[in-house]
């Protein structure tokens, strides 16, 4: 008989196939807010002039070899990595409680992160609870390691707002010890994240419950444009001493979506845990990528020890997270003000990162790929990369229609 006929065809990804929908039309006019990468105002990715700078003084250094990094990854990258999202002058860095691995980008660092769980993790229920909505891709990555996905309450289409209550509820009712996973901030689809009030009484019931908090990082400065305040929900938990590990990708704040420069920190309560958490993640790291990528990772590391560079860093940081937020103002203001589109349109500007939950039902949105040419997920997300100084009046008219 034939081999292979037993494979189902799988469906196709649902944001990529958006995509090419969108190169395949022919309008003028077409808009994507399905992408989930920066865009300047001219539709154009972005290579970030510090990055610009970085490659130039890589490509020059006379030692540049082409060896293999260690199975855990580049040292200095994967220790500037972890002063970054914990902090320079945190203690658990100081006292050597953090294990750093470098990882594929985001989506390695989750996937080696569910894969250590999945081992070595003390279940008393095996599953990783995940907000409702969450990144689709969680999806599938836990269940690939051999953990379950359940959900918890995250988002309230009633007032397009967090549904804080049954998501404390949730965190309440869970068998102790349960995994959460939490985005650390901008949350994706929805934009929507917990207050900093909010923030600590989900801690309080992590810490009275034992939970672990397995924190997914994949927009540090590119939600508000300052690296501190987004880590701050990470460093509140670090404080408190809340178990906990942070998957970091460097995608979108260093705009290297294709180099899959990463991290995955595990902080334990003893440097000798750490030596012992360290040893696995090497058996781990080994068996399925032998090592990581090299490029990515000697850019960002320097950038993040040299000063100079550092600061450039930041102001590029701030020039995308600035070019984001003044979209959502314009087209609140265009909604509000000008059109008159009925309905309440806050949410627009108080959600944060890259996507905005519009609120639109899967009918308004359809009619928006089909009648206007603009291209977003059924659930109503878009990309606010996607908007520019040229297309959101097109945008906020062709919105306006959909709901009227
Ligand atoms: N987690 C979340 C919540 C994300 O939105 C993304 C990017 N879409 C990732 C992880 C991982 O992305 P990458 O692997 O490109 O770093």
């Amino acid at each position: 008989a034939e081999r292979w006929t037993e494979v189902p065809l799988a469906p196709p990804d649902a944001i990529f196939k958006l995509t090419a929908a969108f190169k395949a039309d022919t309008y003028p006019n077409k808009v994507n807010l399905g992408v989930g990468a920066y865009r300047d105002d001219n539709d154009k990715p972005w290579v970030l002039p510090v990055v610009k700078k970085a490659t130039d003084i890589l490509v020059k250094d006379p030692a540049l070899d082409h060896e293999y990094l260690p199975i855990t990854g580049l040292p200095e990258f994967t220790s500037a990595a972890a002063r970054l999202i914990f902090g320079s002058d945190s203690p658990v860095i100081a006292e050597e409680r953090v294990t750093s691995v470098q990882t594929i980008s985001g989506t390695g660092a989750n996937h080696l992160g569910a894969l250590f769980l999945s081992r070595f993790y003390g279940w008393n229920d095996k599953r990783v609870y995940v907000s409702d909505p969450t990144w689709v891709n969680h999806h599938q990555i836990f269940p690939l390691a051999g953990i379950p996905v359940s959900t918890y309450p995250y988002y309230d289409p009633q007032t397009i707002g967090l549904a804080f209550g049954p998501f404390l509820e949730t965190l309440k009712n869970a068998a102790p010890r349960s995994v959460f996973l939490l985005h650390a901030c901008a949350h994706n689809p929805t934009g929507v994240d917990p207050t900093r009030e909010q923030w600590g009484q989900i801690a309080d019931v992590l810490l009275e419950k034992g939970h672990f908090a397995f924190f997914d990082c994949a927009y540090q400065g590119f939600a508000s444009g300052d690296l501190d305040n987004d880590a701050w929900a990470v460093r509140e938990f670090v404080r408190r001493n809340v178990p906990l590990l942070v998957c970091q990708s460097f995608a979108k704040n260093a705009g290297l979506y294709g180099e899959r420069v990463g991290a995955l920190h595990v902080v334990s309560p003893s440097k000798e845990a750490a030596v012992r958490i360290k040893s696995q993640l090497s058996v781990l790291a080994r068996s399925e990528i032998s090592n990581p990528p090299a490029h990515g990772a000697r850019l960002v590391s320097l950038i993040l020890n040299n000063s100079e560079l550092f600061e450039e860093w930041k102001r590029d940081i701030r020039t995308m997270a600035g070019r984001i937020i003044d979209m959502r103002k314009e087209l609140h203001r265009l909604l509000t003000e000008e059109l008159k589109t009925p309905g309440n349109w806050d949410h627009i500007v108080n959600q944060i990162g890259m996507f905005s939950f519009t609120g639109i039902s899967p009918a308004q949105s359809q009619a928006l790929v089909e009648k206007a040419h603009i291209y977003l997920t059924a659930n109503g997300r878009i990309s606010m990369a996607g908007l520019n100084s040229h297309n959101i009046r097109y945008f906020a008219e062709s919105l306006d229609k959909a709901v009227r």
